[in-house]
């Protein structure tokens, strides 16, 4: 299954982060919290559309996405060279599908830095810079076999010629997925920084109401996305309950918990979008990659329905609140009879037709 990786220096926030993350709190009281394993949690992906669906079907439970997170602790200047935990972390970050890198930017004199000062732009820096190594170890040590392959087999021409230009960009210090590097012919070598990034800034509340502090941290990682949150607030909102939890976010002036801009920014990182369903028992997410179609989403579902796909009725969800039911939906033309070919879309309504 997907995942993101949560990496960062010792001592920025990442365990703070991710309990709070895997504790599950007020404001999503009806979202499925899981942990797996210590370091793994899978949590709901916030979606205020599917409520308003089980209101309108009265369904009895709601179902969000899901979204894995692991906490891939360990990462310390010179992991790349076997220091601290180094390559059992970097086995860890190789499974992960996007790396969620946080990076401190409260200041706290309490919280030592490991570096002794806190430099959001140098932390990431170090961060990148190890992963980049390991890359270049990588691609090292691949390079002498690709170019013998490539001798010997035209079709291996181009793989050899791929890795040697992403050991350059790489060499200049650039991360394969900031570089906008194509790696679709190096798959087989695992690339770390050829995994979307995205990046988790934990500031303070002074921080977080001051929007220049905020602009010049978006601008050391765009274009990748950048999400400002306070990890020790959003732990303390998770033992609350849902009317204490909103009062304390309208204290620091944010609209909702910094974990769900998280969760739904990881998860379109991951490249995936989500189409609905509903009725009397559930109100459901349901994950599929962006441009799948009709009987690629019915598998999602169950591979029967994709394999006997006859046809998918559906409305957008905007489509649906505006009408107040499915059939006055349909009574305004807004349903549709979708085929084999259709592309879904998200916040889909759908419902499947097929052969058993
Ligand atoms: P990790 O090593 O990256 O997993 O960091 P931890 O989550 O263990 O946090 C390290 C220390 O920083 C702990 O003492 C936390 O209580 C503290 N800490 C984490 N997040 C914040 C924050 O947002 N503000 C402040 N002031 N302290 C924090």
């Amino acid at each position: 299954a997907l995942s993101i990786g949560i990496v960062g220096l010792p001592n920025v926030g990442k365990s703070t982060l991710f309990n709070a993350l895997t504790k599950g709190d007020a404001l999503a009281a009806n979202y499925p919290f899981a942990t797996i394993e210590p370091n793994v949690g899978v949590v709901g992906l916030p979606d205020e559309r599917l409520g308003r669906l089980a209101e309108l079907y009265d369904s009895q439970k709601v179902i969000p996405a899901p979204v894995s997170f692991v906490d891939i602790a360990g990462l310390v200047r010179g992991a790349s060279k076997g220091q601290g935990r180094g390559n059992a972390f970097l086995a860890n970050i190789r499974d992960a599908s996007a790396i969620c890198q946080v990076v401190r930017a409260f200041s706290d004199p309490n919280v030592v830095h490991v570096d002794g000062k806190v430099s959001p732009r140098d932390d990431i820096e170090t961060i990148n810079t190890e992963l980049i190594l390991a890359d270049l170890q990588t691609i090292e040590k691949a390079l002498p076999r690709l170019e013998k392959e490539a001798k010997v087999r035209k079709e291996r021409a181009g793989v050899a010629a791929a890795a040697k230009a992403a050991g350059e960009l790489l060499n200049e210090g650039n991360t394969l997925y900031s570089a906008g590097f194509d790696v679709s012919e190096l798959g087989e070598l695992h690339l770390l920084t050829a995994k979307p990034f995205l990046y988790v800034f934990n500031v303070d509340e002074a921080g977080l109401s001051d929007a220049a502090f905020l602009d010049d941290l978006r601008a050391i990682v765009a274009p990748a996305e950048a999400i400002f949150l306070d990890a020790k607030i959003e732990s303390e909102l998770t033992d609350l309950d849902e009317e204490e939890a909103l009062e304390l976010l309208a204290s620091i002036g944010q609209p909702e918990p910094g974990l769900h801009q998280l969760i739904r920014v990881g998860f379109r990182t991951l490249g995936l979008q989500t189409y609905l369903t509903a009725g009397p028992k559930e109100a459901r997410a349901w994950t599929i990659p962006i441009g799948a179609t009709a009987p690629e989403a019915a598998g999602v579902i169950h591979s029967d329905f994709q394999r006997g796909f006859i046809k998918a009725e559906v409305v957008s969800f905007e489509d649906l609140m505006t009408a107040g039911s499915m059939s006055g939906a349909k009574a305004a033309g807004r349903v549709r009879i979708e085929g084999k070919e259709y592309v879904m879309q998200d916040g889909d309504v759908v419902e499947f037709r097929f052969n058993v």
